[in-house]
């Protein structure tokens, strides 16, 4: 399984960190975790062509997490230099019927891929529910943050990645990151600054502990919360620890 980071940033936008998005590869397949603004430029910084993205995973409508699916489906109407031929699956909470409506309304159905280009695939707001993407075995759970917020653990043969999206604590990421190889997961907080519904490098040193996760990539980065103190952490977690940047790649 090959991970890059798209972006390791948010909503507060930069040059050095790009708004979330992270693709996933195992041989030719490529999902994409997240589409937040200028991740589809990321996938061309990447190597990759808008043609390349088999599937894509939402983890909540967060405009740093969303507004990139605009684009990516007005251009799947070009036949201009971009061709999409085979379709591509979305994969998200089931609020997303109504968020879709609204957006295809306001943008007056230039956003709607031709027929067959796009399968809408609505998660349930269970626990470790159950479902398959390509070659992964895919697990969601809601977590703590916005009403459709839900993290994902996906596995592929012996090896296993977790994608919090972003949250607070919960048991639930607790559950479903247990023993993952890697855990990708969002760094909003900072001893200056936390506000509720996301996490602070304590809170996810104790995740990372209690489910005996391998590594975990530090991002979502904002300015306040991308200065981590790692011996703080390698007291409590004795794993890897990798600090998202744009771009670096892991294999797992
Ligand atoms: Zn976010
Ligand atoms: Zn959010």
């Amino acid at each position: 399984m090959k991970i890059t980071i798209l972006g390791s940033g948010t909503g507060w936008i930069r040059l050095d960190r790009n708004s979330p998005g992270y693709l996933i590869e195992v041989d030719d397949f490529c999902l994409l975790l997240d589409l937040g603004p200028g991740v589809l430029k990321q996938v061309l910084r990447a190597g990759k062509k808008l043609e390349d993205i088999s599937s894509i995973f939402i983890s909540h409508f967060h405009p740093d997490h969303v507004t990139d699916l605009i684009p990516f489906l007005f251009a799947t109407r070009y036949n201009l230099g971009y061709k999409r031929s085979s379709p591509v699956d979305l994969y998200v909470a089931e609020d997303f019927a109504q968020f879709y409506h609204l957006l295809n309304t306001a943008f007056r159905n230039w956003i709607e891929p031709p027929e067959g280009l796009l399968n809408i695939n609505l998660l349930p707001k269970i626990k470790k529910y159950r479902f398959f993407i390509g070659p992964f075995t895919a697990y969601t759970s809601p977590v703590k943050h916005n009403p459709e917020s839900l993290a994902i653990r996906l596995e592929y043969k012996t090896k296993s990645l977790v994608y919090s999206g972003d949250t607070g604590y919960c048991e639930e990421l607790v559950e479903l990151a247990e023993k993952a190889d890697l855990l990708i997961v969002e760094c909003a907080n900072s001893k200056d600054l936390y506000v509720e519904h996301h996490l602070s490098p304590e809170d996810i040193a104790l995740i990372s502990e209690r489910a005996k996760v391998r590594q975990i990539i530090f991002s979502h980065f904002y300015p306040h919360s991308e200065r981590i103190n790692l011996d703080l952490i390698k007291e409590k977690f004795k794993g890897r620890v990798i600090l998202a940047e744009d771009l670096i790649k892991i294999e797992i």
